[in-house]
């Protein structure tokens, strides 16, 4: 568990989705795609994983320049057997392909009862808890499994350099309290996001998270910036290799696109993801699993919390907690905003406007998360 600390600015929600907003037009994305982009990066640092949120924003204006990120495109369906369904997200921005895709499959699953759906070729879908969450709000249980066509980053397990990315995996069940439980991870020990979180920062990560070039043990985040560049090893050693692996092939070619067999040099990050969306209700269990689920999460939240733990979390829980302390403020550290206002100015939106927009607070200094409690930083509270 690391405490960290940084300088940075404070922004709004608000103020910061319509930044987003301006930076993404700027780039050719009509108004719809635009706030379904700012919408996403800005919940994901809502939810506390700035790893995914508006710090993505530089990496996606590089892919726009290279044109491995297409804007203003279509979700192409390429098959369509009722319950089953084949898109093609045509690397356009993803979150608004994986928008579409979700919209289709819960039309397909309350028809049908269940829904898989495989979105190729689709560029960054973000924060896979937010697809998730589209499903819960439809009283839909989902299962995603997403694989990552970009520069290899994760090591396999016994392995000394990077073969495959971080490779997110999901489950979320709505709940009759309305806070669905909500399983959301990278299968490597750290999100790749968070490295450059770390790296952004001057932060060294915890040990046995990361490998140098050499394929030696390091806590230095730099390592993962290098040329040639180290690697991040996968979460829970060889089962967590097993389930990065089951995402590549499932979430990948099951899906329709590609895994990872050689190292693409491009900034783009496609994302593919295969998503089983269940329909309690039309299966008959609605009931059962309102009562069950609930049941057992009362159980489980009552076990006597360890020293240092302040009660015990379910999944949801700790974004939920973090929605809560950041509704009236973000903070970004500097580093990750002056690469938001340069990548502003590179489409032409001037860091004068952006300023205006966003209208940042300075953050003299805050406290930072314990990187894996899921608790929220005191500062970020206030
Ligand atoms: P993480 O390590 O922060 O784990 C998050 C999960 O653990 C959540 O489900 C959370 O509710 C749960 N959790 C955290 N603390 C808890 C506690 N104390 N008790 C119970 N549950 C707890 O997540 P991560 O691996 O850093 O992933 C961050 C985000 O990155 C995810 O949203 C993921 O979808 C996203 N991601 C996306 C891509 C992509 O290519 N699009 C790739 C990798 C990761």
């Amino acid at each position: 568990m690391i405490e960290t600390t940084s300088s940075g600015v404070l922004v709004a929600p608000a103020a910061l989705r319509a930044a987003v907003r301006a930076i993404i037009e700027c780039g050719g994305s009509g108004e719809r795609e635009a706030a379904l982009v700012a919408e996403q990066l800005v919940e994901a640092n809502l939810t506390g994983h700035d790893s995914h949120g508006v710090g993505m924003v530089p990496r996606y204006v590089e892919a726009l320049a290279e044109g491995g990120l297409r804007v203003n495109q279509q979700l192409r369906v390429v098959t369509d057997a009722g319950a089953l369904l084949m898109l093609d997200g045509n690397c356009g921005y993803g979150q608004v392909m994986a928008f579409e895709a979700m919209d289709l499959g819960i039309e397909r699953a309350t028809a049908h009862g269940v829904a898989v759906v495989g979105l190729a070729n689709s560029h960054h879908v973000g924060r896979i808890g937010h697809w998730a969450e589209q499903c819960a709000a439809a009283g839909l249980v989902s299962i995603h499994f997403v694989n990552v066509i970009s520069r290899p980053v994760v090591a396999p397990f016994g392995g000394r350099d990077a073969r495959f990315v971080t490779n997110p995996f999901c489950v979320g069940i709505p709940m009759p309290n309305g806070e669905p439980f909500l399983l959301d991870f990278a299968t490597s020990r750290i999100a790749m996001g968070k490295v450059r979180v770390a790296f952004n920062k001057g932060e060294q990560v915890k040990p046995d998270t990361l490998l140098d070039a050499r394929g030696e043990p390091t806590c230095d985040p730099a390592a993962l910036f290098a040329d040639p560049g180290g690697a991040i090893l996968a979460f829970g050693e060889h089962k967590g290799y097993g389930m990065a692996v089951a995402c590549e092939i499932l979430g990948g070619a099951l899906a329709g696109g590609l895994t990872l067999h050689d190292r693409p040099s491009h900034s783009a990050i496609i994302n593919n993801m295969l998503t089983f969306i269940v329909d309690p209700r039309r299966l008959g269990t609605a009931d059962r699993l309102a009562q069950e689920a609930m049941a057992f999460a009362d159980w489980v939240r009552a076990s006597p919390p360890m020293a240092g733990v302040d009660h015990v979390r379910l999944a949801g829980d700790p974004e939920r907690e973090w929605r809560a302390a950041r509704a009236a403020a973000i903070p970004i550290d500097s580093t990750t905003w002056q690469q938001i206002v340069d990548a502003g100015e590179q489409l032409g939106l001037s860091s004068a406007e952006l300023l205006r927009i966003a209208a940042p607070r300075p953050l003299a200094a805050v406290a930072g998360p314990p990187q894996d409690s899921g608790v929220p930083p005191r500062a970020a509270r206030a």
